[in-house]
């Protein structure tokens, strides 16, 4: 069975499985397929006792625990085949408190008054539960919708609405009237830009311009969150002079907003004005000022137990690397970086990975996996809440500071390309 085809799971809810989306087309292993397939029997039968709950309770249940044992008879319904951990969602902050459940549930306390926000905007195909044990390349969630309907999408689910709709002019359709109701809400500032997107998917150029007019009028300069949107807009249309216009004046009203800043240096490179983009570029992120100063010590445990410190490193040329398992630029960077390490590794180079991951399982798994040689530093914290993430006042994952043989910062962005020819002159020093 391939997800591709249409299924049709007769019973007397009508529950329909769909697969539009479009990553979803290279073929998995027999044995991939057959946890997907399962999967989805499960998420049918999770969405059949929710709907029975909900006719007796009114009202959704808080965790999927509850469903078991009165509407959902086997435990094991709760657990995806692909779950290593027998019982763990994947999802931060989703964890079910009562018993091993695979499946992140987005109708949890915490999350429940956001989610019923975006139940007014998406209705009933948005997900209820979501699996993220199959992650691959084709997709990276298999979602149950509320109203039964299973479907692949990517992590954020709200990006491609007309996966959940089934198509484009159905996702267009949803968000035309979503807007209608709610027209200047800033939680909803994002139908804009999504209607954007789909209206240049099918290319319906003529609703383009009237839909950033429409943004314009109702957009609250206060809110940065606008501007973002805004700018998202304009720049897939190419308009770097209007751009400049607007930023130029938000920078006026919002003289230290970094995301404003960085748009304009962004905007001024387009235009070619080197300079001044690069004076935005320093004005939205102080460390550039930390450039050629020595980098404060830290002392930390690495994960063998390990007392691990910046001075046990001086004499050597450092990558501090900030990242995480979850973190999908911090992976597709991995490979540059083993490639860096295993090259300059005898002549002075050396890493030390700061993991902001919460599961150290999932971390040491990686690790082993991916045969990473170099010491890891990792608290278990959020990342907000990690020490040296506050320290260096890391806010984005991957962030890669190079320090010189004498515990000068280099540079607080040696990734891709650069990386290997910032090392190399670094090593002549
Ligand atoms: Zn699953």
């Amino acid at each position: 069975m391939n997800l591709n085809t249409m299924l049709c799971i007769s019973n007397s809810f009508a529950r329909v499985v769909i697969a539009a989306h479009k990553y979803n087309e290279k073929p998995t292993s027999e044995k991939n397929q057959n946890n997907i397939n399962k999967c989805t029997q499960n998420l049918i039968a999770i969405s059949e006792a929710i709907e029975t709950y909900q006719k007796e309770h009114g009202d959704l249940p808080e965790w999927l625990s509850e469903l078991y044992p009165k509407y959902l008879t086997e435990a094991d319904i709760l657990l995806c085949p692909a779950d290593k951990n027998g019982g763990e969602p994947i999802f931060t902050h989703n964890a079910d408190p009562k018993m091993p459940v695979s499946y992140g549930y987005q109708f949890h306390p915490e999350y429940r008054e956001e989610k019923a926000q975006q139940r007014k905007v998406y209705g009933d195909v948005m997900p209820i539960a979501r699996c993220r044990h199959h992650e691959n390349q084709t997709f990276s969630c298999l979602n149950l919708s509320i109203s039964g309907k299973v479907y692949t999408s990517s992590y954020n689910w709200e990006f491609t609405p007309e996966v959940m709709y089934g198509s484009h002019e159905a996702a267009i359709t949803a968000l035309e009237k979503a807007l209608e109701r709610y027209p200047d809400d800033p939680v909803n500032y994002d139908l804009y830009t999504g209607l954007f997107r789909l209206y240049n998917k099918v290319g319906q150029d003529k609703d383009l311009e009237s839909l950033v007019d429409r943004f314009k009028s109702i957009m609250n300069p206060e809110d940065i969150e606008g501007y973002h949107q805004l700018f998202n807009m304009l720049n897939s249309m190419d308009r770097y002079e209007e751009l400049l216009e607007i930023f130029k004046d938000a920078a006026q009203h919002h003289p230290d907003a970094e995301p404003i800043l960085s748009i304009l240096a962004y905007v001024h490179r387009k235009l070619g004005n080197i300079e001044l983009s690069d004076v935005y570029e320093r004005r939205a992120d102080p460390k550039f000022d930390l450039w050629g100063k020595v980098v404060s010590d830290f002392s930390a445990t690495d994960l063998d137990g390990k007392p691990i410190s910046l001075q046990q490193y001086r004499g050597k040329v450092v990558l501090l690397d900030f990242w995480g398992v979850w973190c999908g630029f911090c992976i597709r960077e991995m490979p540059n970086l083993k490639k860096v390490y295993d090259t300059y590794k005898d002549q002075g180079f050396d890493i030390i990975g700061v993991s902001l991951d919460d599961k150290e399982a999932e971390l040491r798994d990686y690790i082993k996996d991916n045969d990473l040689q170099w010491r890891q530093i990792f608290s278990g914290e959020s990342w907000s809440d990690d020490p040296l993430a506050q320290q260096f006042n890391v806010t984005g994952v991957p962030e890669q500071w190079l320090i010189d043989r004498d515990g000068k910062l280099i540079t607080h962005k040696a990734r891709d390309d650069e990386l290997e020819g910032l090392v190399v002159e670094a090593l002549k020093d």
